[in-house]
């Protein structure tokens, strides 16, 4: 084994991100040694194959190794895994050889089922420590595991488990939200029978929420044989660094969900050094990160970056206002929690509620609170940083990353922020804002897309899953004249060097911090047979950031009048709901006879949205009818 050695020597960020970008080679050697590996690696960058990036080759380590059995010796007793859930009222709190031995445990169960090195299992649960222990079992045998999050229908799911094809599906009976049970397995049931492809098993966690049938067969039960495999001991498989670690789906511009690959060795890496530089994480304090382990910070700031820091992390399974507004703050008390890592949308839930609660614990412990998932206005941050007196970090990323992309990083030197940028390239990634047409750098305060050039540091995407060519396609082909990833971002970078995102430059659209295609729902909505065709925008929402807004053409050309115009949308929304999940239901549909179109019939949505959202459409010389736009007005304006 070989050990790491002490770590010094990070300078001021100016220093630390030259290098990173001057020299990534010996940079991310150097990162390195924040972790434990088996085999140390014979080369730390082959970018032969670009825009392919394999870290670490010939390197060998395993995530849950990192995570958990090397913190045995120095904090066995020590709290690892906090689950508080004010859902079904239960606190329960593991310490890394309790976690060692539930991940032993669920391990020995995937095995018990088959799961060898590289099978897939797919996890689609609620936020229970099960989630947790079947991620780091899949870590630890070399699985790879596809979290869904469990907000997602029957229709996503069955996507999801197509494209994985996993060998083992685990999930519950049932979620809770708001204090009501939300059933799971009917949903799981359902996508399991649209998909051509079947699951060999699906292990049931039973929280005894809601009754359910099982599968003869197929389904097996979690507690059952967690009592035959109790004192089950799993030794860690050592992978390849550039084996695959996860694949987590995310939404993009076509209906099809895109299989964001990831590695072992560079996300291990890569999450240390980030939990070091800009999480300002510690060995033996608390972190609490809001998000959900379906969602990429729920991967990576939830479960393993937490850990792999030797931080005990909270995995909170509940609202922010319930049983009041105080709860997160509760918790900070409670688990002297050091970094809190939410969203804005949240934030601005809780600046809805009596402030009072916000004072109303004590929240010494905690240095920071982190934001990410979508634009942190100034408005938000101000009262949040007034009202718990806590710097406030806006950090920009995306699933496809695993780690921050910009971030003002704490950890290396107390740079200022600045209101309304979520800060400075973090190192490694090099970063810039350019011409959508030339992808020449723009000037300081000149809009462009926000673009990364290749290779991309450690941690990032490796690739699609089973398709490089869409990897290729997708990110690394928006400029004609030279290959650079796109973020899909509009930004851009002032004269101090501070970034400010200013929207997606295609039809993906951030909903309370989750992101969604507006394809998927359009071809959701469509599939209702009174719909003829549809266009799906997001508009701003002073809580959501976005919501998803509809506009339908309906097949028959009878007018609608009002009740019968909301029947049919609450129709609509429940085929939504029972497709994709409430996480996608458009906040409202509205009925229309024509869509604003090119005469060469591409759906203009960016002029839909500003018209919604109250702004100048642009130009309209390319407009095929232009009275669309006047329906998509009228048809919001109320009678
Ligand atoms: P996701 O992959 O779901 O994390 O979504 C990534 C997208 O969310 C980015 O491409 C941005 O559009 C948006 N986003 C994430 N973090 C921020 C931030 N701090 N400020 C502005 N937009 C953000």
């Amino acid at each position: 084994m070989v050990k790491p050695v002490n770590y010094q020597s990070d300078g001021t960020y100016q220093n630390l991100y030259e290098e990173s970008i001057r020299n990534p080679k010996g940079f991310w050697a150097r990162q390195a040694n924040l972790i434990d590996w088996h085999k140390p690696f014979d080369k730390v960058l082959d970018d032969s194959k670009p825009p392919f990036a394999a870290w670490y080759v010939g390197g060998e380590t395993n995530l849950c190794h990192n995570a958990v059995d090397r913190h045995l010796a120095e904090q066995g007793d020590k709290p690892a895994l906090i689950f508080v859930s004010t859902e079904v009222d239960q606190e329960r709190v593991y310490t890394f050889k309790q976690l060692h031995e539930e991940v032993q445990i669920a391990a020995a169960m995937l095995q018990k089922m088959g799961v060898q090195k590289g099978d897939r299992v797919l996890i689609y649960m609620p936020m229970i420590p099960e989630a947790t222990f079947a991620m780091l079992a899949c870590a630890r045998i070399g699985a790879i595991h596809s979290v869904v999050f469990g907000g997602f229908a029957s229709h996503s799911l069955a996507s999801r488990i197509e494209d994985a094809q996993p060998k083992v599906i685990v999930s519950a009976d049932a979620g809770s939200r708001g204090g009501k049970a939300v059933p799971y397995k009917p949903l799981l049931d359902e996508a399991i029978e649209r998909s051509s492809y079947k699951p060999a098993s699906v292990l049931m966690v039973n929280r005894g929420l809601v009754p359910f049938e099982a599968v003869t067969g197929r389904d097996q039960d979690y507690a059952k044989l967690h009592a035959e495999l109790a004192n089950a001991k799993v030794p860690v498989t050592w992978l390849k660094a550039t084996d695959s670690s996860y694949i987590l789906y995310t939404s993009g511009t076509t209906g099809k969900p895109k299989g964001v690959q990831r590695d072992v060795g560079g996300y291990a890496v890569a999450l240390a050094a980030s939990m070091k530089h800009i999480f300002m994480g510690e060995k033996g304090k608390t972190f609490f990160a809001t998000s959900d382990i379906g969602w990429v910070v729920g991967h990576s700031y939830i479960v393993y970056g937490p850990l792999i820091a030797g931080m005990a992390t909270v995995m909170y399974e509940g609202l922010p206002i319930r049983p009041d507004a105080g709860i997160w703050w509760k918790i900070v008390q409670d688990y002297q929690v050091s970094v809190l890592f939410s969203a804005p949308t949240a934030v601005r839930v809780l600046k809805k509620q009596d402030p009072a609660y916000l004072s109303k614990y004590d929240l010494s412990s905690l240095k920071a609170l982190f934001l990410a998932g979508e634009p942190l206005d100034e408005t938000t941050s101000d009262w949040i940083s007034g009202a718990i007196g806590k710097p406030i970090v806006d950090n920009y990323w995306q699933t496809e990353t695993g780690w921050p992309i910009l971030a003002v990083q704490r950890g290396i030197e107390a740079m200022p922020g600045k209101l309304g940028s979520p800060g400075v390239p973090v190192f490694g990634f090099n970063v810039n804002v350019l011409d959508e047409d030339t992808a020449q750098p723009c000037k300081p305060n000149e809009k462009g897309v926000v673009a990364i050039e290749g290779p991309l540091p450690p941690g990032c995407m490796q690739t699609v899953w089973g398709d490089d060519e869409r990897f290729v396609k997708t990110y690394w082909s928006s400029f004609k004249t030279r290959q650079v990833y796109s973020t899909f971002d509009w930004g851009i970078r002032d004269e101090d060097g501070y970034f400010f995102i200013l929207g997606r430059t295609d039809d993906v659209i951030n909903v309370a911090g989750h992101r969604l295609g507006t394809r998927e729902i359009e071809e959701s909505i469509s599939s209702h047979p009174a719909v003829a065709e549809v266009a799906v925008v997001g508009v701003a929402d002073s809580v959501k950031g976005q919501v998803a807004v509809g506009f339908a053409i309906l097949k028959s050309s009878n007018v609608l009048d009002a009740a019968q115009a909301k029947t049919l949308e609450a129709e609509i929304m429940k085929v939504v709901d029972g497709q994709l999940g409430a996480v996608a239901r458009p906040a409202r549909v509205y009925f229309v006879n024509v869509l604003p179109k090119t005469r060469s019939g591409k759906l203009l949505r960016r002029s839909i949205q500003a018209v919604c959202e109250g702004r100048d459409p642009g130009d309209m010389t390319t407009i095929d009818d232009p009275t669309a736009l006047d329906q998509i007005k009228g048809a919001m304006t109320p009678a």
